[in-house]
């Protein structure tokens, strides 16, 4: 693929980036975007059904390589430090370094058989970092396809984003499942993802109305709680399943959903869990018939349950992320707002009218910084493309 098809500023200001620190032009260039999970929340880790997008954002890497073995990392990223290490040596650092998952994503490369040359890389990214879009998958995706892209080779795209996954497992203690490895992977323009966790299959849903768009409304906040929380709800989604003698939750019918609440191991936390997966699955699979008959209005209606379920029976919910759904879902224009990813922080997603966008942005952002004195990062999005690398 050449440069053309990715004619976009990022990249002209990476390759400016690359130049600036003496490297000239880069052997390869590789670009993934961020994703925003339009409905099915914490679900993929219960089997179920997830509806991602890949969002017009995006992290892109020039990488050529060297000869002494050396792998020098520098990012655009204001928060981070250059890095270097040899490909000898992928051990993970022990500190939270960003190199984490450059060097988890080389591990598994070498792992496959995949042999490659140290290089120098540069980062440029417009992925809101931490803010819930998987800005980490969108690094893993872009490193992983750049490398293989330097060494003539490639990975089926699945296979690739099992690579990443276990790469954040590993490397970056994140238990998650596949989703935002996938969805960064697999994502085309103006379709939404839907990812069947249980075996992996997909299909696309198209997204492709001109006068509908995807609001993200980034909190900027992230509430520590989010550590332990994200494991302690995979552990007991795993022990309900294990207890009801299913592989996962997914395998629960939403018609058994009352019989199954009311068996005596259910305890109150494992009750509201349970509930949430559930229904969460239920309200995806009606998201995307109704989104295939254009109707806004109940997809709204889903997309508001879904964040009512994640707030009040998942609790990853935080009261910045419950205050801009509210005021997103009261305006005109917003057929339904939730919270979106991880949660105890992060970003809202809202249906919008593209046509009423500007008002609804401005609306939320001035009743966000005048409860919460901060301000909110708010684009609107419509679904993207995956990653993708050429040879420059
Ligand atoms: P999210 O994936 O929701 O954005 P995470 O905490 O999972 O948040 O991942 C953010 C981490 O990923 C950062 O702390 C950093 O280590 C790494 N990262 C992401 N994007 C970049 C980037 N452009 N440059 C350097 N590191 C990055
Ligand atoms: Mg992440």
């Amino acid at each position: 693929m050449d440069t053309l098809s990715f004619d976009r500023k990022e990249l002209r200001d990476l390759l400016a980036l690359f130049a600036d620190q003496g490297l000239g032009s880069p052997d390869v260039c590789a670009v993934a975007p961020g994703r925003v999970n339009v409905i099915g929340e914490h679900i993929d880790y219960n089997g179920g059904l997830v509806l991602p997008a890949a969002i017009d954002r995006w992290t892109c890497v020039a990488l050529k390589a060297r000869e002494d073995g050396m792998v020098n990392l520098r990012s655009s990223h204001g928060e981070v430090e250059p890095v270097s290490f040899s490909v000898e040596d992928l051990a993970k650092s022990e500190k939270r370094c960003w190199s984490n998952y450059v060097k988890g994503v080389l591990a598994g490369l070498k792992r496959k058989g995949f042999a490659f040359p140290g290089f120098d890389a540069v980062v440029l990214s417009t992925v809101p970092v931490g803010g819930g879009l998987s800005s980490s998958a969108a690094l893993e995706a872009a490193f992983s396809k750049a490398v293989l892209e330097l060494v003539g080779e490639s990975m089926e795209p699945l296979e690739l984003a099992r690579l990443c996954q276990k790469a954040e497992h590993d490397y970056a203690d994140v238990p998650c499942g596949l989703m935002d490895q996938a969805a960064v992977i697999l994502c085309e323009d103006s379709k939404l993802l839907l990812l069947d966790c249980q075996d992996d299959s997909y299909r696309y849903a198209d997204f492709d109305d001109p006068d509908w768009g995807l609001m993200i409304i980034n909190s900027c906040v992230s509430h520590e709680l989010s550590d332990g929380g994200y494991a302690r709800r995979r552990d007991v989604c795993h022990q309900a399943a294990a207890e009801l003698e299913v592989g996962t939750l997914r395998e629960v019918p939403l018609a058994e959903l009352d019989a199954v609440l009311a068996k005596d191991f259910m305890d109150e936390e494992k009750r509201r869990y349970v509930r949430h997966v559930v229904t969460e699955i239920d309200r995806t699979l009606r998201a995307v018939d109704a989104l295939a008959a254009r109707d806004y209005a109940l997809t709204g209606q889903l997309l508001n349950e879904s964040h009512a379920s994640l707030r009040d029976d998942y609790r990853v919910s935080c009261p910045e992320l419950d205050f801009i759904s509210k005021t997103a879902q009261a305006l005109e224009g917003v057929a339904g707002c939730r919270m979106t990813g991880g949660g105890f922080g992060g970003s809202a997603i809202a249906l919008v009218r593209r046509d009423q966008a500007d008002m609804v942005a401005e609306t939320v952002a001035d009743a966000y910084r005048e409860r919460f004195g901060i301000e909110a990062g708010i684009f609107e999005t419509r679904p993207a493309g995956g990653a993708r690398s050429w040879r420059c």
